[in-house]
């Protein structure tokens, strides 16, 4: 592996992830200067955000077994490795959704 190539890359992401955390440090800024019901405002969409990138297909999604908003999609990843580790007997096998509080699959 190339050191110069190596050390040139690093320095390449430090300074994408500084002028990303400028960026957003800026973003807040700009929303706390407009006031605190559009800095909340702006708070809890970046919360929605981050929500429907963890839940992802799961977001808005209800729990049929305790009612809870916003549960986990199974991956297929994770369907695989089940699949993997306990054979056919995977109880993730046709299952989609995986619930957050309670652990109930469906
Ligand atoms: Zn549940």
């Amino acid at each position: 592996m190339d050191v110069g190539f190596t050390l040139g890359f690093i320095v390449v992401c430090l300074l994408v992830a500084f002028f990303a955390l400028a960026f957003v440090r800026n973003q807040d800024e700009q929303a706390k200067a407009k006031g605190d019901a559009y800095y909340k405002a702006y708070k809890e969409q970046i919360n929605e955000n981050l929500k429907k990138q963890e839940y992802g297909k799961g977001y808005g999604i209800k729990c049929p077994n305790c009612g809870q908003v916003n549960v986990k999609k199974i991956s297929t990843t994770s369907r695989a490795v089940s699949v993997g580790l306990t054979g056919l007997a995977s109880d993730k096998i046709g299952k989609t959704y995986k619930c957050p509080k309670c652990n109930y699959i469906w």
